[in-house]
């Protein structure tokens, strides 16, 4: 399931050119694909994205991310609502698999950056050589059910009924959101209550 996530731009140049290869007596014009100057859009938003104005993120720091998961679900919702509820159960299950499953980096853009907890300079530098982010690869999807599922929770309403239930702890003093066991908080400057792993993201963002 790619509708979401397009992430066609990002295959290498050279095989992309064999797939298009012009076949005609050609004149020696070079149209080979200049690979810096390759677009590319934010792998969450879609929206166009330079590498100069991108991090690059192991896929570990995307399905970890209940702030991600909401928002893909939030935007897939009248269709999820469309499924009767094992066809439900089943689209979460594969977006799960399929992207822990992604081998590459995640390229994300400013804006999106606030659904992710990570270190700014390396992210971008990564981004900006092509290098490989720390623990790139897939991962195994369950580690990560607990972060997907409060999100589906938060989108819909409920938790998804395959998914055992972890304990409430506690609400985000922020927003509200139930705090699960094993979920990620943390505690910022100035408050001394834990807050969810959504409002961390936003907290790291404002404060650069
Ligand atoms: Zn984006
Ligand atoms: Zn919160």
């Amino acid at each position: 399931m790619r509708w979401f996530r397009d992430r066609q731009h990002r295959r290498a140049p050279a095989t992309a050119e064999a797939d298009t290869a012009d076949t005609s007596t050609g004149t020696g014009t070079d149209t080979d694909t200049d690979t810096d100057t390759e677009d590319r859009v934010c792998d969450c938003c879609g929206r166009p994205l330079s590498r100069a104005g991108a991090y690059a993120l192991p896929t570990e720091r995307v399905t970890s991310s209940q702030a991600y998961w909401e928002a893909v679900f939030a935007r897939t919702k009248a269709l999820v609502e469309s499924l009767d509820t094992s066809q439900q159960l089943q689209f979460y299950s594969r977006q799960l698999r399929a992207t822990a499953a992604e081998e590459t980096p995640w390229y994300v853009c400013e804006d999106c950056a606030a659904y992710f907890l990570f270190e700014r300079a390396p992210a971008r530098r990564h981004a900006v050589e092509r290098t490989v982010p720390e623990f790139n690869g897939a991962v195994d999807p369950s580690g990560y059910v607990l972060y997907a599922a409060a999100a589906w929770e938060q989108v819909f309403g409920r938790w998804p009924a395959h998914v055992t239930r972890h304990a409430v702890t506690g609400h985000c003093p922020r927003c509200g959101r139930p705090l699960h066991t094993e979920a990620i908080t943390s505690t910022v400057p100035g408050e001394d209550r834990e807050i969810c792993q959504p409002c961390t993201g936003r907290a790291l963002h404002g404060s650069g």
